[in-house]
């Protein structure tokens, strides 16, 4: 990677190298090639509150009986498991 410093040289948390690698760079800019957050400290700030707002939705429509939801409610147990999120850790008692 390039020298310290350079806005490329940090990886949206949402996203990761992979998808940078195709121009989606930011999650919160909605567009390719652009960028929101200065830097992976307010990158993970945004990230982690935008997964909370994910998350609350999902289990929202989840409990109107949304097929689809019940199924993400499920597959992502807890709100750090969403958008790149390092909460790997499977549900206590798996
Ligand atoms: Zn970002």
């Amino acid at each position: 990677m390039s020298a310290a410093g350079d806005a490329a040289a940090w990886d949206c948390e949402a996203y990761g190298p992979e998808i940078a690698g195709i121009g989606a760079v930011c999650f919160r800019a909605g567009e390719l090639g652009k960028r929101v957050c200065a830097g992976p400290g307010e990158c993970h700030i945004a990230m982690t509150a935008e997964r909370q707002r994910v998350y609350a939705r999902i289990s929202e429509l989840a409990a109107e009986g949304r097929p689809d939801f019940e199924y993400l409610a499920e597959t992502f147990g807890r709100p750090g498991q969403l958008l790149g999120g390092e909460d790997d850790e499977p549900p206590a008692g798996q």
